[in-house]
């Protein structure tokens, strides 16, 4: 157990939803809006609603959030429909402001945890909140924007330093530039990293924000579910094109219910004779991986020697070129993915450069 995990408890003591579901509008844009649009997702079986009060935007002059005047709304829900109500904050005063308005849930955005001393400021707020509060807030903190999984730890240790118990991670995808299939492609090794080494933390998906687009957001919340994920939030607006934030992404509460009604969670304690002796031949197929890796090297490094008393440069461009085509044509055919395949011939191309080029600097000549 490390600094992060060591005596959290569980967001809400009373809440047995797994996975847990938080569900609303990307912001809250009026009080006929909210209170539709929770009245709505009620009956979905969500546990928490969410609403952006102060929304970071990209450039100025988009809509930045109604502010504090949304949060009544938000304590509107509570007393309607019976939700927890959520937030993003990314101050001090914003913290101040939710917690005065009852809001169970606040969570640090994926901008706000990019950076270091925001995170910071708001750790210190929580450090001076009023005991009680510290004790039932539940906080959740978003992946930075850049694939940084050091920073996105480091993010979580300053808000559970500050005495956080209820503390948990959402996992949002993160920013690229050029065409993707994903608005923020969500390099899943990054998260699943993540929880190998903060075991207990509990780890949220956010689908909207990592696909961008409602197609994708069905598929994309099974595949967390798939990967044992501990719960999803995803944006849900009764007319989403008319959303004043992430139109793109927002869907309507009956898509959100069917898609909560066809979630399958897998069964993960029970593990079968079956998956065990999968999971043998994985680990055995890995050790021969290893061995033939470790012999190609072997090989690599005989070329070396060979090229360096022949005087040969160790890239010959025309060779690497050839190879690449033709191990990438072969490893396509044999069904794995273009990308895959291009990018382990690469890093094994790679090294055996590096233990070539080893051989030749002058304290192993
Ligand atoms: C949001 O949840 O609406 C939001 C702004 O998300 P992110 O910080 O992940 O961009
Ligand atoms: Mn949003």
């Amino acid at each position: 157990m490390g600094i992060v995990t060591e005596g959290l408890r569980p967001l809400f003591d009373d809440l047995k939803q797994s996975p847990v579901i938080i569900a609303g509008p990307c912001s809250a844009e009026s009080e006929k809006q909210v209170l539709e649009a929770a009245a709505a997702i009620a009956g979905c079986g969500v546990a928490i609603f969410r609403a952006g009060v102060w929304k970071p935007r990209t450039k100025p002059g988009g809509f930045e959030g109604i502010g504090s005047t949304a949060l009544r709304w938000l304590a509107k829900v509570k007393t309607e429909t019976g939700m927890r109500v959520a937030t993003e904050v990314a101050t001090p005063s914003h913290l101040a402001e939710a917690v005065a308005a009852g809001v169970d849930l606040v969570w640090v955005g994926a901008r706000t945890s990019a950076n270091p001393f925001a995170v910071q400021q708001l750790a210190d707020a929580f450090a001076a909140l009023p005991t009680e509060v510290l004790d039932r807030i539940a906080v959740l903190v978003k992946n930075p924007v850049n694939p940084d999984l050091e920073l996105w730890i480091g993010a979580l240790e300053r808000i559970r330093r500050a005495g956080v118990t209820r503390l948990g991670a959402i996992h949002r995808g993160f920013s690229s530039y050029g065409s993707n299939l994903y608005r923020n492609p969500p390099k899943w090794a990054i998260p699943i990293e993540l929880r190998r080494r903060l075991p207990g933390l509990p780890v949220l998906c956010d689908p909207s924000h990592i696909g961008g687009r409602r197609d994708l957001v069905p598929s994309l919340s099974q595949q967390a579910m798939d990967m044992d994920f501990d719960g999803l939030i995803i944006e849900s607006h009764c007319h989403p094109d008319e959303a004043l934030s992430d139109a793109a992404q927002q869907l309507t509460p009956p898509a959100l219910g069917e898609l909560l009604s066809s979630l399958v969670k897998p069964a993960s304690a029970d593990v079968s004779e079956e998956l065990c002796s999968l999971r043998r031949q994985i680990d055995s197929l890995d050790d021969e991986l290893l061995e033939l890796l470790a012999r190609r090297m072997q090989v690599a490094r005989e070329i070396g020697r060979f090229k360096r008393a022949a005087n040969m440069p160790v890239v010959q461009p025309e060779r690497y070129n050839d190879l690449m085509h033709r191990r990438v044509e072969s490893g396509v055919g044999l069904g794995m993915s273009y990308d895959f395949v291009s990018s382990v011939l690469s890093a094994i191309h790679e090294e055996s450069v590096r233990q070539q080029v080893e051989l030749s600097a002058p304290d192993k000549a």
